[in-house]
């Protein structure tokens, strides 16, 4: 009588087309498997509340290490903004595989749709994924599949391949049918959850990567914060926009390296430099300046300012920063 099921492990992000492609396995008689990653750029929020809803067991893996190596020059380059989406997949594929071999496994699955996404679901993305990851040929598209190459748990018969599907494109209609088919009534929007596809985000970290010789986690979980200007070539200055903001920044204050400015005698926003005891005097008024602009502080004359260095506190007198001086500095995205 039966004996041991197939293992499919997925990848599961939570959105929707994930948490069909489960599904669709869940009505033949396969184990299921799913798995999920953090780093700086997404989380696995999502995907937890998608596997308790699934009851399929998940495990959470952060690869922020391996991700930033990657992310400084991935073979198939970027998306629309700074998501390299095939490079991603790969390495997402490699770690699922190596828990698939670790708990004897028979195949990966995801739920990618053939040609929804102009950049890494056309059909040699697909392929390159599968060749970049090293699992050539265990990879199972269950909402495609059917206008795929048959994979190995097919041929194998562990995946029966008449009964997955053969969506594309980028029409969600029928996947909202299924959904309706399987009473899935919670679901993200499929483009949220990663902030490497946002305009804004992926401003501030291009910029953090070309004027950085190392990418630091901190440093990335900076862009979440505040307004940014680049001062020079590994100095910036970030104003928060709020107390909650201010809060934020004085919470990820690294005390031996960083300078916090602040204006003297009237509100307004904590400025932090990041590791700017070894930024110019110069360049530390610049921000200074900033600071002030974003005060409640008269603009029309000097004001006086506070420095917070390691271990001393330097007062200076800084004037308002120019609106010219603040777009040439600024770090933002310009549409268009
Ligand atoms: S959108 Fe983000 S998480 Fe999704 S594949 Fe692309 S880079 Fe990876």
């Amino acid at each position: 009588m039966g004996g041991k099921r197939p293992l499919g492990v997925g990848l599961l992000s939570g959105g929707l087309d994930s948490i069909l492609a489960f599904r669709i396995l869940q009505e033949q008689d396969i184990e299921l498997l799913a798995v999920s990653f953090t780093t700086p750029f997404f989380e696995a929020t999502r995907a937890i509340k998608a596997a308790e809803m699934l009851g399929v067991p998940i495990i959470v893996l952060d690869i922020t290490e391996e991700y930033l190596e990657m992310l400084k020059a991935p073979k198939y380059g970027y998306g629309s903004q700074m998501n390299p989406c095939i490079d991603c997949h790969a390495l997402m594929f490699r770690k699922a595989g190596r828990i698939m071999e670790e708990k004897g496994g028979d195949f990966l699955f995801s739920g990618e749709v053939l040609d929804e996404r102009p950049f890494s679901q056309r059909r040699w993305a697909l392929k390159a994924v599968e060749k970049l990851s090293g699992y050539e040929g265990y990879i199972l598209r269950p909402l495609s599949a059917k206008l795929l190459p048959e994979t190995i748990p097919e041929k194998e018969g562990k995946v029966d391949r008449e009964r997955l599907l053969d969506l594309r494109g980028r029409s969600r209609k029928r996947q909202m049918e299924l959904a309706e088919r399987f009473g899935i009534k919670e679901y993200p929007s499929p483009a949220g959850g990663c902030r490497l596809t946002e305009p804004g985000f992926a401003t501030r970290l291009k910029d953090l990567m070309e004027n950085e010789e190392v990418l630091r986690v901190r440093d990335i979980e900076l862009l979440k914060v505040g307004r940014h200007f680049r001062l020079a070539h590994g100095a910036k200055a970030i104003v928060g926009r709020n107390r909650f903001e201010n809060e934020k920044l004085l919470n990820m204050v690294d005390r031996a390296q960083d300078v916090l400015i602040r204006v003297v005698g009237h509100k307004g926003p904590l400025t932090l430099v990041p590791r700017g005891v070894t930024v110019s005097k110069d360049r530390l008024l610049t921000a200074a300046r900033i600071c002030v602009r974003y005060s409640d502080a008269p603009k029309d004359g000097p004001v006086k300012v506070a420095l917070n260095l390691p271990g001393s506190v330097e007062y200076v007198e800084a004037r308002a920063a120019s609106e010219e001086e603040l777009d040439e500095l600024r770090v933002a995205h310009k549409e268009g």
